[in-house]
C-alpha cells in the first residue's frame, strides 16, 4: 500500500492487489506488443479478451451489470497503470470510461443485458461517434441524422476521428432527429454488423499509432426503436452528464504520464555521460528536473483533490475543466522537457519518452479542447460576454 497510502484517498488492500495485477498485465501482455500494434495500426482482439478475463475492462461496472464490480478508484488505477508505462495502443480508456458509462447510466434493462457483459469481457469493443468533418467542438452543427422508419430509424451521415472505429462492434452514435433543430441530438446504439454501416480509412495520426482512429459512414442504417438511448432529443443532456468524470479521467491519465516522463528522465540523465560526467551534473539538467518535479507535484495535489471531491459527489464541472486544462498543459511541458533531456535519443521511437511526447499532444484537443475549457472557466467567472 506504499504509494497508494500516501495519497489520502480511500484506497483499500483490494486496490493495491488490483494495481499489482494491472502492472503485471501491462508488462506481460501490453508492452511487448506495443510496437507491433503501432505498425499494424490496431490492437489484437486477443488483448481485449485477455484484459476482460483479468477484470481490466470497465473496472467500475457492477457485477449486476456484468462487470468486475469495482469502484471508481479501480478505474483510476487502470487509467494510471496504462499511462504510467506509456501504453497508448489499447483503446481501453475510451471503451471503459467513455462508452460504457452511457449505457450504464441511460440504457434500458434490455440494452444493458445485451451489451454490458460482453463489453466487460472484451467480446464487444465500444466506440463513441460524435465528431464529424464539419463539427467537432460545435457538436450542435452535426449533420448526421436519423429519420423515422417503420419500427425504428434510418441513420445517414458521416463521422470522423472515431477511436476504436476500425475494431468496434458497438458504436454510440450521435445524430439529429430533425436537422432543422440543433437540440434534437439523440444517441443510438449501433451494431456495426448492421447493413449500411461502413468503416472508412484507419486515419494516419502523428502518434498513438496502435490505436485505430476512423472515419465511419452511415447509409440508411436501420436501427430499431429500442436502439435509442433514453428518449429522442436527450443526446445533448446525456453528453453533458458525464463530462466532469471524463475530464477528471483525462487529468488523471495526464498526471500519470507526466510522472512517467519525469522518472524516465531522471534515470536517463544519471546514466548518460557527457563531457566526461553524467548529464545530471549540469546545472541546467538539475534546473530542468526541478521544474518538472514541481509541475508534477502540483499536478498530483490538484488531481487527488479533484478525485476526493468526485468521490464525495462534489466535483463541479467547471473545476474538472480546470483540471483537464492545467494537467494536459502541464503534461505537454513535462514531456517536452523530458524529451529535450534525452537529446537525439528522445526523438527515437525506441525510447518511450518519444512516444509519450507525441501521445501527450492529443490531450489538449480531446475531451473538449483546451480553448473550450477556457471558455467554460471564463464564463463561470464573468458570464458569456458579447463575442
Ligand atoms: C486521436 C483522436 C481521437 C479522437 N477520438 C474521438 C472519438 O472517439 N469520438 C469522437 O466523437 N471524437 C473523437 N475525436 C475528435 C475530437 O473530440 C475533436 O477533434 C475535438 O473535439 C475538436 O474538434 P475539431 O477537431 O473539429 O476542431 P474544431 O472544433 O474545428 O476546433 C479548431 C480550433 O478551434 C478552437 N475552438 C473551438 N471552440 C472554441 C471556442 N469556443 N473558443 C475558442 N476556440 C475554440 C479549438 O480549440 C481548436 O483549436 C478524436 C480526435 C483525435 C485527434
Amino acid at each position: 500500500m506504499d504509494s497508494l497510502s500516501k495519497r489520502n484517498l480511500p484506497f483499500q488492500e483490494e486496490h493495491q492487489i488490483y494495481q499489482d495485477q494491472i502492472g503485471r498485465f501491462v508488462l506481460e501482455e501490453l508492452l511487448p506488443n506495443e510496437v507491433r500494434w503501432e505498425d499494424q495500426g490496431y490492437v489484437d482482439r486477443d488483448a481485449w479478451l485477455k484484459a476482460g478475463a483479468n477484470g481490466l475492462l470497465c473496472p467500475s461496472m457492477s457485477n449486476e451489470d456484468g462487470g468486475p464490480g469495482g469502484d471508481f478508484l479501480h478505474a483510476v488505477l487502470m487509467i494510471e497503470g496504462l499511462a504510467r508505462h506509456g501504453v497508448s495502443g489499447p483503446g481501453f480508456f475510451i471503451h471503459s470510461e467513455m462508452v460504457t458509462p452511457y449505457i450504464i447510466k441511460f440504457g434500458t434493462v434490455e440494452q444493458k443485458a445485451r451489451w454490458l457483459p460482453k463489453m466487460a469481457s472484451g467480446e464487444v469493443i465500444g466506440a463513441v461517434a460524435m465528431t464529424e468533418p464539419g463539427a467537432g467542438s460545435d457538436l450542435r452543427g452535426m449533420r448526421t441524422h436519423a429519420t423515422r422508419a417503420e419500427g425504428g430509424w434510418l441513420i445517414n451521415g458521416q463521422k470522423v476521428f472515431i477511436s476504436n472505429g476500425q475494431t468496434s462492434d458497438l458504436v454510440v452514435v450521435a445524430a439529429k432527429t430533425d436537422l432543422a433543430d440543433k437540440n434534437s441530438i439523440t444517441l443510438f446504439l449501433v451494431d456495426t454488423t448492421t447493413k449500411g454501416f461502413q468503416r472508412g480509412r484507419n486515419l494516419e495520426k502523428v502518434g498513438i499509432h496502435g490505436q485505430d482512429t476512423s472515419e465511419l459512414f452511415f447509409e440508411n442504417v436501420f436501427v430499431p426503436d429500442d436502439s435509442v438511448l433514453g428518449q429522442p432529443g436527450d443526446g445533448f443532456k446525456q453528453l453533458m452528464h458525464g463530462l466532469a468524470r471524463e475530464r477528471l479521467s483525462i487529468a488523471i491519465g495526464s498526471q500519470a504520464r507526466a510522472e512517467a516522463a519525469l522518472k524516465w528522465t531522471i534515470d536517463y540523465v544519471q546514466q548518460r555521460e557527457i563531457f566526461g560526467a553524467p548529464l545530471s551534473d549540469m546545472q541546467n539538467t538539475r534546473f530542468t528536473l526541478a521544474e518538472m518535479q514541481t509541475d508534477v507535484e502540483v499536478g498530483r495535489a490538484f488531481v487527488d483533490d479533484m478525485l476526493r471531491q468526485y468521490l464525495d459527489g462534489k466535483l463541479e464541472p467547471t473545476r474538472a475543466s480546470m483540471g483537464k486544462l492545467w494537467l494536459t498543459e502541464m503534461l505537454g511541458r513535462v514531456a517536452d522537457k523530458g524529451l529535450q533531456m534525452h537529446g537525439g535519443w528522445g526523438y527515437m521511437r525506441e525510447f518511450p519518452i518519444s512516444r509519450l511526447w507525441v501521445a501527450a499532444r492529443i490531450e489538449r484537443i480531446l475531451g473538449g479542447s483546451n480553448e473550450v475549457m477556457k471558455e467554460i472557466i471564463g464564463r463561470s467567472l464573468v458570464g458569456r460576454g458579447k463575442a
